[in-house]
């Protein structure tokens, strides 16, 4: 099979004999392979998992509520408060926190709202862009200590692993790249870049939005070699490694996030995701992947890597856009 080229179809599936509209890809980014099996979605439209509904006393007894801030680890810094603010106190935007239970050594939560939002998609963009400075600070630190990767994501549901409904993301501190992004970086080296290529060629229809930003562009599109119904790309149209060296970049990518959620929540419901940054410090061509969790990856996804997705990009971007 041939996989030289971005998103080439590397072949059919037979089916055993019956007519089959499988379609096998090769996901350009990373390598992974896709099977496009629309026949196998029980019925259009349905996929299953949604977020859970919120407790009645919920946000009456939410640790990120404004107002709760001793109930948090003492938090790092937070943004959007009156120079006279004391830490710890009301009177912050976006708040950063050390994660509880953490698993590395440095990780650290991240509060996008005081009020008790619980989707991405209700969080207004002057918030995202407080978002982006949070992020790009927490960088800084990491960088002054000498770690080298920030790794940023986002879970919403517990589908998605998501252990609070108030929308958080996290971020881990890291020497050298997490293995998933590792596998990207020689596919998106300057002058040879994958991404560079996709989104040069991608079919417009897939394109969902977009955001101008002086002479730059970020845009959202269905991606089209997902791994899961829905799957979202967002990255900018220049190739550029370090997210966190523009917020204002990383503040559209983040908006148009919201967007992505908006509309999948939209059509589907409220729906539990995974969004995670894929950065590269040197070179690479950094992006946003917005993973919808409806469906289970079972064993041939974990234990096969061949991801089968039973909904077409197309037929995805046009419920998206509708
Ligand atoms: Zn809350
Ligand atoms: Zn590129
Ligand atoms: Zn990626």
């Amino acid at each position: 099979m041939d996989r030289s080229s971005p998103g080439e179809e590397t072949g059919e599936v037979g089916g055993e004999g019956r007519g089959s509209d499988l379609r096998i890809v090769s996901d350009p980014l990373s390598g992974r392979e896709v099977i496009f099996a629309p026949g196998r979605a029980r019925r259009p439209g349905s996929y299953g998992a949604l977020l859970e509904p919120a407790a009645p006393d919920e946000a009456e007894v939410c640790p990120f509520c404004e107002g709760r801030e001793r109930e948090t680890p003492p938090e790092l810094f937070a943004l959007g408060g009156s120079d006279d603010r004391e830490p710890d106190t009301p009177g912050w935007k976006v708040r950063v926190v050390p994660n509880l239970y953490p698993a590395f050594e440095r990780q650290q939560v991240v509060i996008h709202t005081p009020t008790h939002a619980r989707s991405l998609g209700e969080i207004p963009d002057n918030q995202l862009a407080l978002l982006a400075a949070a992020w790009a600070e927490v960088a800084e630190r990491a960088w002054a200590q000498g770690f080298d990767h920030l790794f940023a994501f986002i879970n919403e549901g517990k589908a998605a692993g998501a252990s609070r409904p108030h929308s958080h993301s996290q971020l881990i501190w890291l020497d050298g790249l997490p293995p998933e992004i590792a596998a990207e970086a020689p596919r998106l080296r300057q002058g040879s870049c994958a991404l560079c290529a996709l989104l040069d060629g991608l079919d417009p229809t897939l394109k969902l939005a977009e955001r101008k930003v002086g002479e730059s562009t970020v845009s959202l599109a269905v991606s089209p070699t997902g791994r899961a119904p829905y799957e979202l790309l967002i990255a900018p149209s220049e190739h550029l490694p370090d997210a966190f060296g523009c917020t204002e970049l990383l503040a559209a990518a983040l908006a148009l996030a919201a967007e992505g959620v908006r509309r999948l929540n939209a059509i589907e419901g409220p729906s539990p995701f995974n969004i995670w940054l894929h950065n590269f410090q040197r070179d690479g061509h950094w992006h946003l992947e917005l993973l919808p969790r409806l469906n289970v990856f079972a064993g041939i996804e974990l234990g096969a890597g061949i991801f089968v997705n039973t909904l077409e990009p197309k037929a995805a971007a046009a419920r998206l856009r509708g």
